[in-house]
């Protein structure tokens, strides 16, 4: 064990990825957060890229603290991961998603619900139904499953484990879409894409970034856009930020679009009144 800063150890596994850090100033204070209901979260459009409409939206986590601000998850969720309170978490940003799909539904103007889609790790999974979780929530807060939406990565796909398939399926039969988030980063395997049924492929914002003056990023998201559409697969481009992106991403057939060029993840309140904004327009 290395001490890295205060009250910080990173422990260094066999492997690279297997490090593991555990702060214990800074477990104590992400369980003061949730007791402080400084857990919050904010929302971002995902856009209709031949409408321009929002489509749906994505529900990202912030630790709202008092003195250092809205910190962003990467600091944050490894450490919830390592110490268990990521399935608290995850379960207080469900219940803050429910209720935000439900103010929004209730302004909706055509009938049509708007989903929220939440991110989950794979952690959220392991050793624990995360199904049943989701499920009881659905019951105790009259939350429908039809309003959300699910985010997951390649690698929960590929980890192969055996209640992993079983929680799937039991979310899409109540109504839920899932989405396979980070598409094209690490993984080469696409079998898990015949065995799951995805509703969305994400792809990552690597490609996206580049994809105006990078052929070969290019060609590898026109590439990933005529796999998916072949196997009824909704596509949404993430990170993009440029009105050139949007272009070429909607010549190129690709469903969706999230990024700072729509807007950046907004506070629930303000997210609901850029949506009605948007509505009336
Ligand atoms: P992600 O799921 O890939 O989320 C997208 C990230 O890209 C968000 O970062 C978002 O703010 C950022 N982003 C959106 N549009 C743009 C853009 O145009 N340009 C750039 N540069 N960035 C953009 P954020 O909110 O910091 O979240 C980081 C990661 O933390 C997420 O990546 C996700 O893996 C994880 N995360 C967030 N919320 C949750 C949660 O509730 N539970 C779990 N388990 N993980 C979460
Ligand atoms: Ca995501
Ligand atoms: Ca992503
Ligand atoms: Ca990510």
């Amino acid at each position: 064990a290395k001490r890295t800063g205060r009250n910080q150890f990173v422990f260094f596994g066999n492997d690279a990825q297997r490090v593991s850090v555990l702060d214990g100033g800074m477990v104590h204070d992400l369980r003061l957060a949730l007791e402080l209901d400084q857990i919050d979260v904010h929302y971002q459009p995902i856009v209709d890229l031949a409408t321009g409409r929002v489509h749906k939206a994505e529900a990202l986590v912030r630790w709202k603290h008092p003195q250092k601000g809205y910190v962003p998850p990467v600091e944050f969720i490894p450490i919830a991961e390592e110490s268990g309170l990521i399935h608290a978490i995850g379960n207080r940003v469900l219940q803050k998603a429910v209720q935000t799909t439900r103010e929004w539904n209730g302004v909706c103007v055509d009938g049509v619900l708007r989903r929220i889609s939440v991110n989950r790790s794979p952690r959220e999974f392991y050793g624990y139904d995360g199904a049943d979780d989701w499920i009881s929530h659905m019951n105790t807060q009259g939350g429908c499953a039809n309003m959300l939406s699910l985010e997951i990565t390649e690698g929960l796909l590929l980890s192969d484990h055996p209640k992993v398939l079983a929680q799937l399926k039991q979310l899409r039969a109540m109504g839920m879409t899932v989405a396979l988030d980070d598409f094209g980063t690490g993984y080469s395997s696409l079998s898990y894409l015949k065995k799951f049924d995805i509703d969305y492929i994400k792809i990552d914002r690597s490609f996206v970034l580049d994809i105006v003056d990078d052929p070969a990023d290019r060609a590898i998201v026109e590439s990933i856009i005529a796999m998916s559409r072949k196997l009824g697969i909704k596509l949404i481009a993430e990170g993009v930020e440029t009105q050139a992106q949007a272009a070429l991403l909607a010549a190129a057939h690709c469903d969706f679009a999230q990024g700072y060029l729509y807007a950046r993840p907004m506070p629930q309140q303000e997210f609901l009144a850029f949506v009605r904004a948007a509505e009336n327009t």
